[in-house]
């Protein structure tokens, strides 16, 4: 889903764009070529058939010339370019009678700035005499200044030109031999000349402000392939200007070192530029690493040569590069073809714009051989087609880059969306690890609620037990068991805090017979209404009556002597002489009989020794005619002993 999304950020949004940069540059290629066409034609006069031939006889004197076989000297006709030879060549024309009467300034302009040596000879030839009028030297292997006019191409003044009947010309050069000379009324050339300077000020201008812009792309994106347009914008702009003489005659019109090979040095950057350009920008390495590498080792090739060339005789390098520089046009236009059936959209424009270098440098070589008649000067067509190219390669690059930013921008959201959905998942994750954490230590608190719950009615049940096992059933109050413990617990108290310990036995007189009369349950609401009478009268919480086993009852008192003691259950006897026992059927009178002792307790088990007593004591009350408090202290006994 999301990247369905983001290929089409990558094609379709930049696409609308790619169209207005494409027709805002159609607009600019055409205004620039009505330019072109506006320019008013060469008002050059017309010269006749131009003859030359070359030797290798390189001393050959210009009146040795003349001298020459007529045999020898072949017209030019429309051949403009007649190779590189190392050989020397002379050309000669006739100056038109119409030129001639016209006395009117007059310029010889030769329009290729490319010559080594060019020596010029206004002459005046008849039949029999040979008189040379003005001889003029130029060419660039000579400082800029000697020229007779400071012009990029090469001019010579016509002066006395009604006497000038011949124009002899040498040349003898590394690179191409070309010889195109014009005649021009002067007034005329410096209109022609005005209009062409403006024309190649734009151009040159167009060419500066692309670099300029280049390179502050470069400058401001680090992206290398705008450092590279750079250098092919600056190294094309240079080969045109030094092709059309303004190198030399501007940048470095003393360096005739820098002038003979300027062409090859530049030319080779400008290609080595060319070819890592398009290697960079077709992104060729995606389609064939073979094809990249190839273009790589063109590119090397162009840079040593550039490099070759600065010590090299310029006469072979610049063959060697014209060899290099058809497999580079052609190895460029034929990758651009390939990735456009590929179906790369920016191959297509670049194709595009190669080809209109191509087609404009062969229409101007067309011109030039004269095959087809331009309506502007070859020059022209050379700087149309290259600023035209530049143009599109700069609307390339603009697009290439658009292209990379989309995509990485396309590529840094489908990164965003993926981060925000695996922060998203793993704050779920938390939130389950939270929930399920929290769902547990609930659990685990309630069930420790439960234990504890469980726990305490354990222990509640087990204290109801412990209580219910102390306790008498029928009377209600502790019972035997709970005595016996009891006692030993405040025998060991009364020994260590060194109080008295009081203990009383006490026994219902005749119950017996209580039974016999009243029955078992009365007996036994009997027991039950003493036992309350016996509660009731214990004032201290201390005091404690257990039910001892039937109808007899035994008191433990701490902290009590003797005379309280017996104080006590003397108040209980009358009590219980003086109560009415009311059971549901009879109400009778019963009395009681009590032992009482006590003693500060010295030994481990003498309570046993002390309950024994007591209960003697009660033995001895029921053998006093009962309803009697017998009591003696413990210590009595054992004197007695
Ligand atoms: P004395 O004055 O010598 O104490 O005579 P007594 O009849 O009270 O003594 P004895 O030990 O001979 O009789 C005790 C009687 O108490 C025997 C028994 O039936 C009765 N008894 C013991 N426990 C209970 C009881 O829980 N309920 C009832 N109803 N009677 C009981
Ligand atoms: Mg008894
Ligand atoms: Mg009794």
């Amino acid at each position: 889903m999301t990247e369905i999304s983001a290929s089409a950020i990558a094609i379709n949004a930049p696409t609308k764009r790619w169209h207005l940069g494409i027709l805002s540059a159609f607009v600019l290629v055409c205004l620039w070529g009505l330019v072109f066409l506006s320019l008013v034609e060469k008002r050059q006069q017309v010269i006749g058939d131009i003859y030359y031939f070359s030797t290798a006889d390189t001393a050959l004197t210009v009146e040795q010339a003349a001298l020459v076989d007529e045999k020898t000297w072949q017209s030019i006709g429309s051949d403009n370019s007649l190779g590189m030879s190392d050989d020397a060549y002379w050309f000669r024309f006739s100056v038109p009678d119409v030129i001639r009467q016209d006395s009117k300034e007059k310029l010889l302009e030769i329009d290729y700035p490319m010559l080594d040596h060019l020596e010029i000879y206004l002459v005046n030839q008849s039949e029999n005499s040979f008189d040379i009028i003005a001889r003029h030297q130029l060419g660039d292997l000579q400082v800029f200044s000697q020229r007779p006019i400071d012009h990029a191409v090469f001019l010579v003044p016509l002066t006395d030109v009604e006497r000038i009947s011949h124009i002899y010309a040498r040349i003898e050069t590394a690179g191409t031999v070309r010889f195109p000379p014009s005649i021009w009324l002067a007034n005329d050339y410096i209109a022609y000349t005005t209009q062409h300077a403006s024309i190649m000020t734009l151009f040159f201008g167009f060419m500066v402000a692309m670099a300029i812009c280049n390179l502050f792309f470069f400058i401001t994106t680090r992206s290398m392939t705008f450092l590279v347009y750079t250098g092919y914008v600056v190294t094309l702009g240079l080969s045109l200007a030094a092709l059309h003489g303004f190198a030399f005659q501007y940048l470095w019109p003393n360096n005739l070192y820098l002038q003979g090979r300027a062409i090859a040095i530049l030319a080779s950057l400008t290609l080595c530029f060319a070819v890592v350009f398009s290697n960079q920008t077709l992104d060729v390495v995606r389609y064939s690493k073979t094809i990249e590498k190839f273009l790589k080792f063109l590119a090397g090739m162009f840079f040593v040569f550039s490099l070759v060339s600065w010590v090299a005789p310029y006469a072979i390098m610049i063959k060697l590069l014209m060899l290099m520089l058809i497999i580079a046009v052609l190895s460029i236009l034929a990758c651009g073809i390939w990735l456009s059936a590929r179906g790369s959209e920016v191959a297509r424009y670049y194709t595009l714009a190669w080809s209109f270098l191509l087609l404009s440098a062969f229409s101007a070589t067309l011109d030039n051989l004269n095959i087809v008649e331009l309506p502007v000067s070859s020059h022209y067509i050379l700087i149309f087609g290259a600023s035209v190219e530049t143009l599109l390669l700069g609307l390339i690059l603009a697009m290439r880059y658009s292209q990379q930013r989309d995509s990485l921008t396309a590529a840094q959201a489908i990164a965003l969306e993926q981060e925000q959905a695996a922060t998203k998942a793993k704050d779920e994750l938390i939130k389950v690890q939270q929930e399920s954490q929290d769902e547990l230590e609930y659990k685990v608190q309630e069930r420790t609620l439960e234990l504890d719950l469980a726990l305490r009615e354990l222990s509640e049940a087990n204290r109801e037990l412990e209580q219910l096992s102390a306790m008498d059933p029928l009377t209600g109050i502790p019972n035997r068991r709970h005595f016996d413990k009891r006692l030993l617990a405040e025998s060991r108290r009364s020994r260590r805090e060194q109080t008295s310990l009081a203990i009383a036995m006490l026994d219902i007189d005749h119950f017996k017979q209580v039974n016999d009369q009243y029955g078992h349950i009365s007996g036994d609401q009997c027991l039950q209404q003493v036992a309350k009478i016996l509660t009731d009268a214990l004032k201290r919480p201390t005091d404690e009556v257990c039910r001892f086993g039937g109808e007899e009852f035994a008191f433990i008192l701490p902290n009590t002597d003797v005379l309280g003691a017996t104080q006590l259950l003397e108040n209980i006897r009358l009590t219980v002489e003086a109560s009415e026992i009311e059971t549901d059927e009879h109400t009778f009178k019963v009395t009681l009989s009590a032992g009482v002792t006590a003693t500060t307790m010295r030994r481990e088990g003498e309570e046993l020794q002390l309950l024994e007593f007591a209960d003697s004591l009660l033995y001895e009350a029921k053998k006093n005619g009962r309803n009697c408090v017998i009591n003696r202290a413990f210590s009595d006994k054992q004197q007695d002993y």
